[in-house]
């Protein structure tokens, strides 16, 4: 049986019964005989299918916000909005799957004719996080039913309810049950899930599991994607609406308490400006307000996973004793769940933890540079590539900064944003493969080559 405990205040709040090796082998053989009728039922009827979803979710938003923040800890408007925002995904993978899947003739000469079609994987297996369930879980099971394979699902111990609920919504709206299962349990059940012999793993969670599931999966020949952690920087320059810029980075680093993988971690300041900007982000930050998750007024909530406040308790430690000054919070706060005070560290550097580990919580460290060229060194003085950003008036200046860049994406004047239009990746221990846009569906196919000479 799994617990599932409210982060908020550690109490129980369901018992889910947790699958083993027998039943994950019975949901992938039944997902495997079931995926061939799947992948030729017409596109148009997935797609209604995947629509009826898309306006089940929206109907019942309020209800599985109430589940999302129970078993998170995600403030409920952040909940809501999470939900509120996967349709808007679902509509591209619709709006462009026809012109992804269509057989495309790229050659045709002499009788000779060569064509390209796509051919869904087969039996996928879709291994998730607990920080944005719908939008990760959502930029591979939609897809990837639209392309006709079957999905075998393992939301994160910590969202199971969460996954539960996708599936039911999806069997109701039309998925066959055996062509999307949920698969419940903890990181063991996830490793029995991928000795089944399936046609592609697509992971998304920390670079440590990442490495596990591709030494596990790698000898197979497999399709393999891994959607991994980030430590992402964006650089402030010394000719920016300071108040603005601080708005802003500050929501990029706090919202969803600092557990985003594309979330702000790192902060450098062009020293013409970093006093002032800290003081306006110190103020953003203070701002915030801490309580219970459910409260309409809650903009920071617990860390979903208890054992994470050792590791910024660790981190702010580390910066203080080589020479760091905390200007904001610093420590769990005294209560039952798992809470962590906002935290601002300035006079950072790169030999800090803070700097250079994935926080993933409400903490930022802010460093003075004196150059755009020190900034760029140091954005690229990473192990991860996630995301990257700059803030400046200057569009020429954010164009040259970010074409130097290491990074998945990049962003001028903006954090923290994801768009179904464009490629969601990483470089490094970011990760390998991509979701989103229209590379995103062809992710789960397998392009086949014809070579058509006429007799
Ligand atoms: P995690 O690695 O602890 O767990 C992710 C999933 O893997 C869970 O479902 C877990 O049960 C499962 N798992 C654990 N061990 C396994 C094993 N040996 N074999 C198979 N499955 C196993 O990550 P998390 O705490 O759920 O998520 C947080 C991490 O995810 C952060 O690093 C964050 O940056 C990253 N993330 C990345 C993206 C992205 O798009 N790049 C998006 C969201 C989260």
């Amino acid at each position: 049986m799994l617990t599932i405990e409210s982060p908020a205040t550690g109490s129980k709040i369901a018992e889910v019964s947790e699958d083993d090796a027998h039943s994950i082998a019975a949901k992938y053989a039944a997902a495997r005989s079931a995926q061939p009728a799947w992948a030729v039922t017409p596109l148009a009827n997935r797609c209604d299918i995947l629509r009826r979803f898309r306006d089940a979710l929206l109907s019942d938003v309020d209800r599985l916000a109430a589940v999302l923040t129970s078993e998170t800890g995600k403030p409920i408007r952040q909940s809501r909005n999470e939900i509120n925002g996967l349709p808007a995904r679902i509509d591209f993978f619709l709006d462009s799957v026809e012109r992804v899947l269509s057989p495309r003739e790229v050659h045709n000469d002499a009788g000779m004719v060569e064509r390209i079609s796509h051919e869904p994987l087969g039996v996928i297996a879709n291994i998730s996080a607990w920080n944005y369930p719908y939008f990760v879980g959502g930029n591979v099971f939609v897809p990837a039913l639209l392309t006709g394979n079957a999905v075998l699902y393992k939301p994160s111990e910590f969202a199971t309810l969460t996954g539960l609920e996708i599936g039911r919504l999806l069997h109701a709206a039309g998925v066959p049950a055996q062509i999307f299962a949920v698969v419940t349990g903890d990181g063991a059940v996830g490793a029995e899930l991928i000795k089944q012999p399936i046609d592609g793993v697509f992971f998304t969670g920390s670079y440590a599991t990442g490495q596990r599931i591709a030494r596990d999966a790698g000898a197979r020949m497999i399709k393999l994607q891994l959607e991994l952690g980030g430590k992402d920087p964006t650089y402030v320059c010394d000719d920016v609406d300071i108040a603005k810029a601080a708005a802003s980075l500050a929501d990029g680093a706090m919202y969803n308490t600092g557990q985003s993988c594309c979330s702000v971690e790192r902060i450098y300041v062009h020293q013409k400006i970093h006093d002032v900007f800290v003081h306006a982000f110190v103020n953003e930050v203070a701002a915030l307000k801490g309580g219970d998750p459910a409260d309409e007024s809650t903009t920071i909530g617990p860390l979903t996973r208890a054992p994470q406040i050792k590791i910024l308790e660790q981190q702010v430690a580390d910066a203080v004793a080589k020479g760091a000054k905390l200007v904001l919070g610093g420590a769990r706060m005294p209560s039952v769940g798992n809470w962590f005070a906002p935290t601002v560290l300035v006079d950072v550097d790169h030999t800090m933890e803070v700097m250079r580990e994935e926080s993933f919580g409400p903490i930022i460290g802010i460093q003075k540079v004196a150059s755009d060229a020190e900034a760029v060194r140091l954005m690229n003085d990473t192990d991860y590539g996630l995301t990257a950003g700059v803030y400046t008036t200057d569009e020429r200046r954010a164009k040259s900064i970010l074409a130097q860049i290491r990074a998945g994406s990049v962003y001028w004047n903006c954090c923290d944003r994801v768009s179904p239009r464009l490629p969601w990746s990483g470089v490094g221990h970011s990760g390998v493969g991509l979701t989103l846009s229209t590379y995103g569906i062809e992710a789960f196919t397998r392009p086949k080559a014809w070579h058509l000479k006429s007799a």
